[in-house]
């Protein structure tokens, strides 16, 4: 299974307060631990120490009051063979002797059990036992008797002038043999034999053990079990085979037990103090804020970027120590994040010339309103698109300076028609937008649209200047269910709409514009296409001089078949200037009409052509090059092409428009106004441009029916003061064919006379115009 990653960090920093007392806790576990060993090793030593002082000690005495009782023995078997009573009984066995000195009392003294007197050749010569609390004659055939024997026969001679011991087990006994060899008093050299004093050290050890507080214990191996000692005992000729033991208890056993059981329980109780405090200690003052720290950066981390209902997270301070201060500068921190981030957000969102939100401002809130629609609010949505009419004449004519200060103060103009829950962006360039959402039935969208249009149009000054501007706008009511992108598209659609009707007005999107618009592109496709198949045909239409009632020129007319069917120039035109493609139409056209010119010359020598020419060509420095060209290749000469400029296209000012128009007269062109009347170009504009001719547009044709003349009148006054042409174009009927003629317009072209008719139709049309005469 997955985690969750904020509870495994969780358990991460937890596990660092954990670790960190876990450690601790096992630290001083750890030292408590070696504190006791050593501790215990050390009152070990010393306790065993003093034990085998303790032990060594009794060992001594023992063996000390052992070695004395028998040196005893020494001195008194000495003393007894060097009385004469003694040598004379071995020189003559004398009984009396024997019961009046070794009278049971006498042994028991002694702590002998038997007394033995040997030949020199250590043969038995008399002895006495104590059997209980008698004493009988020993006899020679007796175990004791031939030990004896045994025994003083392993002694080197001359026996010394003292008594000596030997230590021997008879009978599995340990027993004690003093002897010295029996003289007379004076200590002469001859010896009469030997006196023996014999003692069962098993027997007398009771009494040495009350003495020496130990229990006693003859052996004849020096094998010990834990508690016992053993130490050989010597005798007269050495080593004697007989061991020595006592049972030492250790004195200090008990207490030593109990000390290292204190001592345990000690270092365990400091121990866990220890780690208890410190643990305390160091948790409390540290860890758990650390661990708060942590969670708080947590928490920091995880709240959306900038969120507003998110409040800022604020490290606790509790004094001034270092957590205290780097909570502090954390605190510092995510506040000055914040502040930066809110201002990058808003930056981010704000249209920097206008102050207004920019178009991704626009898009987040419409998409955050669209998506509360979707889950239920009736809501009327609309997006309001704004562009500025011409906004491109004023920054060419007044410079950049004064288009910014123009789109700043539409901008004001904007943000001030608005209501508070309404939001203005700037698009770019001199586009704006507005986007309102209103309780559903609230949103007039009419009043409100005429609103913002009254307000861009508003007149304001610049430098002294008086600049007036207006705005197409395009509306739409928005589909929440969309992005909000579709629904700026419309808009942009609405307002193009707007922009073709005519300007400065606005227009609410509907389905079928969308339409239009794939429309548009299908037949820029078809455009593209066909000038690269130069597709175009050219058409010709006649303009008539009433006067002789001949063929002065012929206009040259573009003509596109799409599918089989001739699709109008007033389409494809309009949508090629757009598209930019317009350059390349006029060209094919001029080259077709100027080739054709030189065939229907043959037919009517000395006939005009007239050659449309949008503004995109006029602006091209190759232009007179590309014509001159042309006429050569073609053999026609200049006075028979003439030029026809739309009153737009030259009502856009400039220098080099008006340089390119003197140096196509200069070269010898005849330049037509064409559309006289319906452009904003001023009469004295008129007069500057070197224009041979205007032409009165079909519509003030149209007007002579009603009785409206002044344009066409003020027109040929014009032309009479200027020394120009005057062309009527559009004329249908003959009634309108009379009017003009006596105003003074004597070159007609309409369908009063001819349509516009292909190359091959038009030859026709000369040649019976010929034959009529
Ligand atoms: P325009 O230059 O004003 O051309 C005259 C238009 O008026 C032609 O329409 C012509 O057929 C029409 N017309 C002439 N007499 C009458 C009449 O008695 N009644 C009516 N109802 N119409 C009449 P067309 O050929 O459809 O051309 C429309 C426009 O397309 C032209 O207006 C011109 O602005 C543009 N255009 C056509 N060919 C070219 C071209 O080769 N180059 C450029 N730049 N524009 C062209
Ligand atoms: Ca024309
Ligand atoms: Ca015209």
């Amino acid at each position: 299974m997955k985690m969750r990653p904020q509870s495994r960090t969780l358990t991460r920093s937890w596990s660092l307060r954990l670790r960190i007392l876990v450690y601790l806790g096992c630290l001083l576990a750890g030292v408590g631990l070696v504190g006791y060993t050593i501790t215990n090793y050390l009152v070990d030593r010393n306790v065993a120490a003093f034990e085998e002082r303790e032990a060594q000690t009794r060992m001594d005495r023992a063996v000390l009051g052992v070695t004395q009782s028998i040196s005893g023995m020494d001195v008194v078997v000495y003393d007894n063979a060097t009385w004469n009573d003694t040598f004379a009984h071995l020189q003559d066995f004398n009984a009396e002797y024997l019961s009046t000195n070794y009278t049971a009392a006498a042994l028991r003294n002694l702590k002998v059990e038997q007394v033995i007197f040997l030949t020199p050749q250590a043969q038995l010569h008399s002895g006495v036992e104590l059997v209980g609390d008698a004493v009988q004659v020993l006899h020679a055939n007796a175990v004791l008797v031939q030990a004896v024997q045994r025994a003083v026969m392993d002694v080197p001679l001359p026996a010394p002038m003292r008594g000596q011991h030997l230590l021997r087990w008879v009978n599995g006994r340990a027993v004690a043999m003093a002897f010295a060899a029996v003289r007379r008093s004076d200590a002469g050299p001859q010896t009469a034999g030997w006196m023996v004093l014999v003692r069962d050290l098993d027997r007398s050890a009771q009494e040495l053990e009350q003495v020496i507080g130990n229990e006693l214990v003859f052996a004849p191996d020096r094998h010990t079990q834990a508690n016992q000692r053993v130490q050989p005992l010597p005798d007269s000729l050495g080593e004697s085979g007989i061991s020595l033991k006592i049972t030492v208890e250790p004195a200090l056993k008990d207490q030593s037990t109990r000390v290292g059981y204190l001592l345990l329980l000690n270092s365990t109780a400091m121990s866990l103090i220890a780690i208890l405090l410190v643990g305390l200690l160091l948790d409390g003052l540290v860890l758990r804020r650390l661990s708060l720290f942590a969670a708080l950066a947590r928490t920091d981390k995880s709240n959306p970027v900038g969120d507003e209902n998110v409040p800022l997270t604020r490290w606790p301070v509790l004094g001034t120590d270092e957590l205290d201060v780097l909570a502090v500068s954390l605190n510092a921190m995510v506040m000055e994040r914040s502040l930066t981030e809110n201002q990058l957000k808003s930056e981010a969102r704000t249209d920097v010339l206008t102050g207004l939100g920019n178009r991704r401002h626009l898009l987040e809130s419409m998409e955050r309103i669209f998506a509360q629609a979707r889950r239920g609010q009736a809501m009327d949505l609309t997006v309001f698109l704004l562009d500025l009419d011409g906004f491109k004449h004023i920054n060419d004519s007044l410079g950049h300076e004064a288009g910014d200060a123009m789109l700043v103060w539409i901008g004001h103009q904007i943000a001030h028609a608005i209501r508070d829950s309404d939001l203005a962006v700037r698009l770019g360039g001199d586009e704006f937008a507005v986007f309102s959402f209103m309780p559903q039935g609230r949103q007039d969208v009419e009043v409100f649209a005429e609103r913002i249009l009254r307000v861009v149009s508003r007149p304001h000054t610049y430098h002294g200047q008086i600049l007036v501007s207006s705005a197409s706008l395009g509306v739409v009511v928005a589909d929440p269910s969309q992005p909000a992108e579709v629904a700026l598209r419309n808009a942009d659609i609405a307002m193009y709409a707007a922009k073709n009707l005519g300007k400065n007005r606005y227009t609410v999107f509907t389905d079928a514009m969308h339409s239009d618009v794939q429309e548009r592109m299908q037949l820029e496709q078809h455009l593209r296409q066909a000038i690269k198949e130069r597709a175009f045909d050219v058409w010709f239409q006649p303009i008539v001089d009433i006067r002789s009632g001949k063929t002065a020129m012929v206009e040259a007319l573009a003509r596109l078949k799409i599918h089989g069917k001739y699709c109008p120039p007033n389409r494809f035109i309009p949508l090629a200037e757009d598209a930019g493609l317009i350059a390349a139409i006029g060209q094919e056209l001029a080259e077709k009409a100027v080739e054709a010119l030189s065939r229907l010359h043959k037919v009517q020598p000395g006939l005009i052509v007239n050659i449309n020419l949008s503004a995109h060509q006029l602006m091209d420095p190759a232009l007179p090059d590309f014509l001159h060209a042309t006429l050569q290749k073609n053999a026609v000469s200049v006075e028979h092409v003439h030029l026809e400029l739309t009153e737009t296209a030259v009502a856009r000012d400039g220098e080099r428009l008006f340089a390119m128009l003197v140096q196509l007269k200069d070269a010898g062109y005849h330049l037509h106004l064409d559309d006289f009347g319906t452009g904003q170009s001023s009469l004295n504009r008129v007069q500057e441009l070197p224009f041979g001719s205007l032409k009165l547009d079909k519509s003030f044709v149209d007007l002579l029916l009603k009785d409206v003349d002044t344009i066409p009148r003020l027109m040929i006054s014009l032309a009479q003061e200027l020394d120009m042409q005057v062309i009527a174009e559009g004329v249908e009927s003959l009634e309108q064919v009379g009017m003009l003629k006596e105003m003074g317009y004597f070159l007609i072209q309409g369908y009063v006379f001819a349509k516009p008719m292909p190359e091959d139709v038009l030859l026709q049309w000369l040649q019976e115009q010929k034959n009529r005469g």
